[in-house]
C-alpha cells in the first residue's frame, strides 16, 4: 500500500517553479533577435504602432508547454522581441 502520504521530509528546493518547459525557459525576452525554439508554432501576426513607426507582432505557442508567446519584430528597439503573453 503506496499511500500519498509522505511526511513533509523533503528537502526544499530554492528554485522557484518556472512555468515553461526547458526550451522556452531557455528564450531569452526582450531582446532583439534572440532566437524561439523548435517547438514554437507560429500563429497570427498583427501590426502595432510605436513611436518608431509601425511594427509587426507575431503570435507563437509552444507546442510542448502551451506557453504563449508573441515576437515583437522593432528594428528601432534592442529591446523589443520575444515576451510571454497571458492566456
Ligand atoms: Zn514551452
Amino acid at each position: 500500500m503506496t499511500a500519498a502520504t509522505a511526511p513533509s521530509a523533503s528537502p526544499v528546493s530554492a528554485t522557484p517553479p518556472t512555468p515553461h518547459c526547458e526550451p522556452c525557459a531557455g528564450i531569452q525576452q526582450n531582446w532583439r533577435r534572440a532566437p524561439g525554439h523548435a517547438e514554437l508554432v507560429q500563429g497570427s501576426n498583427r501590426k502595432e504602432l510605436r513611436d518608431s513607426g509601425t511594427v509587426t507582432i507575431t503570435r507563437y505557442r509552444c507546442d510542448r508547454c502551451g506557453t504563449s508567446w508573441e515576437y515583437e519584430n522593432n528594428k528601432a528597439d534592442q529591446h523589443a522581441g520575444w515576451s510571454v503573453v497571458g492566456g
